[in-house]
């Protein structure tokens, strides 16, 4: 059973280079890039992909 607090996973491109990144979303929002702290292109800003 997964906990509403948990971080969710999903995907997220981006908004410096349009990589599309495998993503945790924390509860509060926050997305951070799977495995890396940013980007490969040293960006840490990304918008989340729906569905
Ligand atoms: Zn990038």
């Amino acid at each position: 059973m997964a906990s509403s607090d948990d971080p969710r996973h999903g995907l997220a491109v981006c908004e410096e280079c349009e990589s599309v990144q495998p993503v945790e979303v924390d509860p509060s929002g926050e997305i951070r890039t799977v495995g890396n702290p940013s980007c490969r292109c040293g960006s840490n800003e990304f918008r989340l992909l729906e569905g």
